[in-house]
C-alpha cells in the first residue's frame, strides 16, 4: 500500500497561491492532477460495512462527507451529467438513462480541462457515459462494453493504468459500475454488493500505487464519489438511501482528517475541481466550492 506524503501538502500550502486562471494552450503543464473516481451506486454507509480499507482511509485521511446529496431522478445518466457538466437537471434536461442531446449544451469539467490544454482522460464501463464530454475532449477514452462483473471494473482500472505510463494525464474520470449491477441483482448492502464495494476499492487502490510508483502521487488531488445509492433492488427516488453519497476529497491541496459540514450537492463537484485545477469556472455552472475542505 502506497504511503501518504504531507510533505505535497505542506509545499502547496507553501508556495504562492495560483492566480486563478491559466492560459490556454496545448498541453498546458501543471503540477497538479485531479482524479475523479465515481463508484456507481456506492451508498455512503457501505464503505464502513464492507470494510473497504482504501475508500476507510481516504475519509480518514482527507476532507469528507457522507451525507452529500445528487440530484433527482436518482439514476445514473441524470446524476453524472450533474457531476460532470455542474447543474442540476432541471437545467441539463437528462431526465432518464436514455441518452438525448442537452437542449442548452452546458461544458463538462473535461471539456474545461481541455480547453485549458490539459491532458483528459475518461474510462468507464457504462457506455452511455460517453457523453460526458463533447468530441475532442478527451485525450484518452476507454470503455468497456460491460459492468456485469468485478471483471470489467478491473479491465477499467488496467486501461486506466496502461494510460498512466503512456501519458502523464491531469485531469481523469475513472467510473467502476458493478457495484450499481450488484445492488440490482442482489440486493443493496447484501453481501454480493458489499464484495463489490471491496473490489472497486482494490481497483482504485490499484490505480494509485501505480501513479505513486509513477512519481504522481504526491501532486494529485483525488475525488471519491458515486452518482446515487439504493435499496432492496433499485433507485431513483428522493428517500435518504438513494440521494445521499460520499463525496471524499484526499491528497494535493485538501486538508486532512476534515470531516465537512457544509451542505454538498453533486453539482458541486466541478467548481471544486477547477478551483483546484486553477481554472476559472463555466459561468454556467451552478454549485459552490467545498472550500472547508482546501488548504487555503
Ligand atoms: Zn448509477
Amino acid at each position: 500500500m502506497f504511503e501518504v506524503r504531507t510533505a505535497c501538502i505542506l509545499r502547496y500550502h507553501n508556495r504562492s497561491k495560483p492566480d486563478g486562471r491559466l492560459r490556454c494552450g496545448e498541453d498546458q503543464e501543471l503540477s497538479r492532477r485531479i482524479l475523479l473516481c465515481s463508484v456507481d451506486g456506492m451508498r455512503p454507509d457501505a464503505i464502513e460495512a464492507a470494510g473497504a480499507p482504501l475508500f476507510s482511509r481516504l475519509i480518514q485521511e482527507g476532507s469528507a462527507t457522507l451525507e452529500a446529496q445528487t440530484v433527482m431522478p436518482s439514476c445514473t445518466l441524470p446524476c453524472h451529467t450533474s457531476m460532470l457538466r455542474g447543474v442540476d437537471t432541471a437545467r441539463h434536461g437528462i431526465t432518464s438513462n436514455q441518452f438525448q442531446p442537452l437542449v442548452r449544451p452546458v461544458p463538462s469539467l473535461l471539456d474545461l480541462a481541455r480547453g485549458a490544454g490539459l491532458r483528459t482522460g475518461a474510462f468507464y464501463n457504462w457506455e452511455p457515459l460517453r457523453d460526458l464530454a463533447d468530441p475532442g475532449s478527451v485525450s484518452v477514452s476507454y470503455c468497456w462494453g460491460d459492468c456485469h462483473s468485478h471483471d470489467a471494473d478491473q479491465h477499467v482500472a488496467d486501461a486506466a493504468i496502461d494510460s498512466f505510463r503512456r501519458q502523464d494525464l491531469q485531469a481523469t474520470f475513472l467510473y467502476f459500475g458493478w457495484v450499481d449491477e450488484a445492488g440490482h441483482k442482489y440486493g443493496w448492502m447484501s453481501e454480493p454488493y458489499l464484495e463489490a464495494v471491496r473490489g472497486a476499492d482494490a481497483c482504485l487502490t490499484r490505480v494509485l500505487e501505480e501513479l505513486e510508483a509513477l512519481g504522481r502521487l504526491d501532486e494529485l488531488t483525488l475525488l471519491l464519489l458515486s452518482d446515487h445509492g439504493g435499496h432492496a433492488r433499485t433507485h431513483g427516488t428522493d428517500s435518504p438511501e438513494d440521494i445521499t453519497i460520499p463525496w471524499i476529497l484526499w491528497g494535493d491541496g485538501i486538508r486532512p482528517g476534515v470531516r465537512i459540514t457544509e451542505s454538498v450537492r453533486i453539482y458541486d463537484t466541478c467548481v471544486t475541481l477547477s478551483h483546484l485545477l486553477g481554472l476559472a469556472a463555466r459561468p454556467e455552472w451552478d454549485g459552490q466550492v467545498i472550500e472547508s475542505g482546501l488548504i487555503a
